[in-house]
């Protein structure tokens, strides 16, 4: 019925609905009917790379789509180049197949919005969709209607670069996320010429690098994979994604390209997902490297029969398929099986109807007003407020020093996969705050030399608020750019000791890819701002909200860590034998010299660093403060088919507008295996005026209380459940619960 009314909804009823369905179905039948080996194995193919020589778009290339040898790009740039060979494919190719041209537009095409970690922080699924949207918008009026995102890794580990296209620690805020992204980028209709087919990745596991180090192996149990890695991509396959990218990284011994489990038995079996899974970078022939192919074609054969339908840039499926049909390694109907997961695709994107883009496509302005003021919406609520000592927001009259090398860096301020993005267009917080002095102090993030110090100090002194702007370039996160050492890199710190020294209130800035450790120097910092790397607009979101013109309203989507040596951490770890009692934490300092066993905290911790993280999962501050009171469920015990409701009263407490991240964690006390300690289940963002009070209602249904276990079931016993409802995962604000199958 649900499914009926949202058809309906749309003006289509769902028997037109399926009557379309079945009519894509003959049709893709039909071409698939009359495709030799050779045409079919050319869907297959995904070419990178150079498309142009001397003479410009390369002859032979042309050739080879008219042969029907290639089904789809990445990364051509010129969008005469695209038409030309679509043309090709359409009008003089035998079956007319169209191509699909892809590229990564990850968090902006021209438009950059912050990088998707960032996104995360905002808490704000409409944040990431509006983003998505804008993206599909500029870059689908340039020919691609295929994008390389979103990007669904769960990480826990802030070394790995690759965490600032993420959307963080936790499963659910990802799947909140990836449902956002998706509709963004594919809308209610693909067909849609300003939308763009999404690419759920990198399926799977390839945020449990081990280390952090990129591309790493990955071992995960059967209840981490269900529990923390799949609910992300479940989620982007009941939200419609179009395609799914296997990821690079092995798991438990399987490299996730020849992965049969999880592309065939999970995505197909359980999730029922009808579009194409693309391979990595050639990540097809790295199972060589890896270990698990001999040889080019045993590769081929493995992703052949392990569920992975084109390949990307290497050429293994193209050299080998046809031979491993014959030679019946592969069975001929695997192939077909592709072929119409790839057609499915095109059809559903209108390209045999709509191969080229139509004159009047809406998104061929780049950079259009309405679309800078949504970055800069976006960068706002992605800013996380982590400490301040009053200073802000800043007084109109006091005189500003602006310093730090990401102060005046257009391009650095994009992040990572920002191919697209332009240094002039993107406003710098030089540029936004006309009226501060400014000295860079440092041309850029790892720079070493101090030689511009002096000249900072003496601004510095003539000067009433510091506000420097530090972090990481863009180039220091993201693919490949794993760190071990989460720090500032080059002078910077030594630049803020100077700063530090002169009794000046300081405003840190930070722009990177992943948390920094600040934890040395924190205590003298006056505020601290994460901006992530903020986009196109992060110059005047920074001025709003330091002014208070705006409220930083965005919350920490990763733990904090204190060093880099507590990672990997996350908020929703297990408990031990010996939970450390963050309250009564032995440092080092507190051994007594000469003591063999100490008898004080014989806990699990770090004797330097503590156990809990700088600060939490969920945390941030706003420029006002909210109470939580009032708070009480719909029922002491909850059962099989019943919904619980739980309420609680926030209230702006303070004299400014303020907008609050209202956070819902569970704590199943036993469990059959055991249970993390909290776990998000809901959130709301909620803006309130000064005074006023909201209820908030979150609905909880039984199989919320779910979880798979390491034999795949997925129940929930009978027991105490609490709910803790708060701003942040530490909250204290406990409800406690039963829930049992029958009523107790
Ligand atoms: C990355 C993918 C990306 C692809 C195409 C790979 O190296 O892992 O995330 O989509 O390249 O650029």
């Amino acid at each position: 019925l649900l499914i009926t009314f949202l058809f309906s909804a749309c003006g289509l009823s769902s028997t037109q609905v399926a009557n379309d369905k079945d009519e894509i179905e003959s049709k893709i039948n039909a071409i698939v009917d009359q495709m030799t080996l050779e045409e079919k194995v050319g869907q297959l193919a995904l070419r990178g790379g150079s498309s142009r020589d001397k003479d410009g778009l390369s002859k032979e290339l042309i050739q080879q789509v008219r042969n029907g040898e290639i089904g789809a790009f990445l990364n051509i740039e010129d969008t005469a180049d695209i038409r030309t060979l679509q043309k090709a494919a359409v009008e003089e190719s035998k079956h007319g197949i169209p191509l699909i041209f892809a590229r990564d537009v990850i968090h902006g095409f021209k438009t950059l919005f912050p990088i998707p970690l960032g996104q995360a922080a905002s808490w704000n699924p409409e944040v990431a969709k509006e983003g998505s949207r804008v993206a599909a918008l500029e870059a689908s009026a340039m020919g691609i209607r295929w994008t390389f995102a979103p990007m669904l890794d769960i990480s826990q580990d802030s070394r790995w670069g690759r965490i600032a296209e993420s959307p963080g620690e936790d499963p659910y805020l990802g799947q909140v996320m990836s449902a956002a992204y998706i509709n963004g980028f594919q809308g209610d209709d693909l067909s849609d010429p300003t939308k763009m087919a999404a690419c759920a990745k990198h399926y799977l596991g390839y945020g449990a690098a081990i280390g952090g180090r990129d591309y790493n192996t990955a071992i995960i149990s059967n209840e981490q994979m269900y529990n923390t890695y799949l609910p992300p991509f479940k989620t982007a396959v009941e939200n419609n994604a179009a395609t799914f990218m296997s990821s690079f990284n092995e798991i438990n011994g399987v490299p996730a390209s020849g992965n049969k489990k999880i592309l065939t038995d999970i995505l197909r079996g359980e999730y029922q997902f009808d579009g194409f899974v693309v391979s990595d970078w050639n990540s097809i022939t790295e199972m060589i490297p890896h270990g698990f192919a001999e040889n080019e074609k045993e590769a081929a054969k493995l992703s052949a029969n392990a569920g992975l339908d084109m390949e990307m840039t290497s050429e293994a499926y193209d050299k080998h398929f046809i031979e491993l049909i014959k030679e019946g390694k592969v069975a001929e109907s695997q192939l077909d099986f592709y072929v119409k997961n790839i057609l499915r695709i095109k059809f559903r994107l209108g390209l045999f109807d709509q191969p080229y883009i139509p004159n009047d496509h809406p998104g061929k302005k780049m950079y259009a007003e309405e679309n800078l003021q949504l970055a800069k919406n976006a960068a706002i609520e992605s800013s996380v407020l982590l400490k301040n000592e009053g200073i802000l927001p800043l007084k109109a009259n006091k005189k500003i020093l602006l310093t730090g090398p990401l102060a005046d860096k257009g391009k650095e301020q994009l992040g990572t996969w920002a191919f697209d993005g332009e240094e002039e267009p993107s406003v710098t917080p030089r540029e936004a705050m006309e009226s501060a002095v400014f000295e860079e102090g440092l041309t850029h993030s790892r720079d070493k030399s101090n030689k511009q110090f002096n000249k900072v100090v003496a601004a510095a002194k003539k000067s009433d608020v510091i506000v420097f702007v530090g972090g990481e370039e863009a180039i220091l996160s993201g693919e490949a750019h794993s760190r071990a050492n989460i720090k500032l890199p080059g002078a910077q710190e030594e630049l803020l000791q100077k700063l530090l020294k002169l009794n000046k209130p300081v405003v840190m800035v930070i722009m990177a890819g992943r948390p920094i450790n600040i934890t040395e120097y924190v205590d003298q910092l006056d505020a601290v701002l994460m901006m992530w790397h903020p986009g196109t607009m992060g110059g005047p979101a920074l001025e709003e909200i330091l002014y208070g013109k705006a409220e930083p309203s965005g919350r920490l989507p990763v733990s904090w860590p204190k060093a880099a040596g507590q990672l990997p951490y996350f908020y929703n770890h297990k408990n031990t034998g010996r939970p450390a009692d963050p309250e009564k934490f032995v440092g080092i300092d507190d051994i007594p010299v000469g003591a063999w066993q100490s008898s004080l905290g014989n806990e699990s911790h770090y004797l330097d660093v503590g156990y809990t993280p700088l600060y939490p999962f969920g945390y941030g501050l706003s420029y006002s403060e909210v109470k939580y009171d009032k708070y009480s469920t719909s029922m002491a015990s909850l059962q099989e088919n019943q919904t619980l409701t739980v309420q609680i009263r926030v209230t702006n407490i303070g004299v400014r507008e303020t907008t609050e991240v209202v956070q819902l964690y569970i704590r199943d006390r036993f469990g059959r295996i055991t249970r993390p300690v909290r776990q998000l289940k809901r959130f709301e963002k909620v803006t309130l005026a000064p005074k006023e009070s909201k209820m908030i209602q979150f609905e909880l249904a039984y199989d919320d209380f779910k979880y798979y276990d390491n034999e795949g079931v997925f129940d929930v016993e009978e027991g105490e459940i609490d709910i803790f409802v708060g701003s942040n995962s530490t909250t204290k604000n406990q409800m406690t619960i039963r829930i049992g199958k029958q009523a107790m």
